[in-house]
């Protein structure tokens, strides 16, 4: 190796060191077959907890169906942007489709809900306006808001009063931001009084509802429905694809005039190729599921109350969250690792979050349930937190 690579390489090494130290260091685990209840890794079946399949569908027959005939109709790759020639008919019959379900005028597609964001905060934002974000934003919305070049704060955690002195300072434009369901937390956003404060001083609300859309609400349409809000108070709905609908990609909904300021502005819709066409097949056949079949809500919210009762009664450290995130607060990283890979010993998966992804001293298992899951999976999650929880103590 040359002394550049090697010294480039000493350094990487040095900083790699130090994430093992403190036990932030991260690994991958490859594996075999569908998400579901149950996945492989490596010859071994865990019962998986660390999914965000919240209904069920990421590998439902249905949705392969619907790749298998789009494959047929349109090929595997979709070739160039958008605006090129990427945009199939498939894409606009599921932006149609998206559109009518969370009943605004238009949709528009983005590849992912990390470009979704970032194409939002870049096409509305510039020098001169402000973006609110609260401090427990996903990544992916609080680079948006920074990369935006607006100025640039963070209120307290769903803390609507929080941003009324922040939206009293003068600009061109505020917008503020907000997961619907906070990712790490499971706890849903106060939207009705964020949307209050927001349209008391002139400024725009924009919800990402990741973990909210094909979940919350009598429909599944969302943390805004949830809270029977519509277009008038949160003008900006971001959702992705990934999560519930058991797919990939994201959509950005709203007016006909925000929709075609995204499309001549938002860098990331520009400049990045199409998702192929046979995935947009395949949300469209999830959207229809998650119209369909209620019964995926109605289980996935019964098991929520199940674990949360058991949870309870074995005084476990659980945050305050009545969605499919249940979070298991145990402080310090190492603390988290240790719980997480005792779980494993018991064929258990449960992801260990840890700093920077939550805030120093909040290191969590994150506990995600999902409709595929059955009594018995909860229970024996109950009864091997409990045997592991009492084991941490010691
Ligand atoms: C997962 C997630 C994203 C990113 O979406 P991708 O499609 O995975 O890029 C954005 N926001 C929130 C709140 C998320 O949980």
């Amino acid at each position: 190796m040359s002394n550049a690579a090697q010294r480039l390489d000493d350094l990487l090494s040095n900083d790699l060191e130090a994430l093992k130290v403190r036990s932030l260091y991260r690994l991958r685990r490859v594996v075999d077959g569908p998400q579901g209840p149950e996945i492989d890794i490596a010859g071994r079946r865990y019962l998986n907890f660390s999914s965000n399949d919240y209904l069920g569908l990421a590998g439902h027959p249905a949705l392969r169906t619907a790749v298998y005939r789009a494959l047929d109709d349109y090929g595997t790759g979709s070739g160039a942007a958008h605006l090129i020639t990427g945009h199939t008919r498939a894409h606009a019959t599921l932006e149609a489709e998206l559109a009518e379900f969370v009943q605004r005028p238009r949709a528009l597609l983005f590849s992912s809900g990390y470009l979704a964001n970032l194409g939002v905060a870049g096409a509305l934002l510039g020098r001169g306006d402000r973006v609110l974000e609260d401090r427990c934003n996903h990544a992916s919305l609080l680079d948006a808001g920074l990369f935006s070049g607006a100025r640039f704060s963070r209120y307290p955690h769903a803390q609507a009063s929080g941003i009324q002195w922040q939206l009293a300072q003068r600009s061109a434009r505020t917008l503020v931001m907000t997961d619907g369901v906070f990712s790490m937390d499971g706890d849903i956003a106060p939207l009705p009084e964020l949307a209050r404060a927001a349209a008391a001083a002139g400024a725009f609300l924009m919800v990402d509802d990741a973990h909210g859309f094909g979940v919350l609400g009598k429909h599944g349409r969302g943390s805004l429905e949830h809270f029977s809000l519509g277009i008038t108070e949160v003008p900006v709905l971001m959702a992705t694809l990934g999560k519930a609908l058991g797919t990939f990609g994201a959509f950005v909904a709203g007016s006909e005039a925000l929709v075609e300021t995204l499309i001549q502005h938002a860098r990331t819709y520009l400049y990045t190729t199409a998702a192929p066409a046979c995935l947009a097949e395949a949300s469209r056949a999830a959207l229809k599921l998650v119209q369909i079949e209620n019964w995926r809500r109605e289980h996935l919210n019964w098991l929520i109350q199940r674990f949360r009762a058991g949870a309870r009664q074995l005084n476990l450290p659980m945050l305050d969250s009545i969605t499919a995130i249940q979070p298991l607060l145990l402080g310090k990283a190492e603390r988290a690792v240790a719980v997480s890979e005792q779980l494993r010993d018991h064929d258990i998966l449960a992801a260990a979050i840890r700093p920077p992804t939550v805030p120093a001293g909040s290191a969590r298992l994150r506990i995600t349930l999902t409709a595929a899951h059955s009594e018995q999976h909860i229970d024996r999650l109950l009864s091997a937190l409990q045997e592991v929880m009492s084991n941490a103590v010691n």
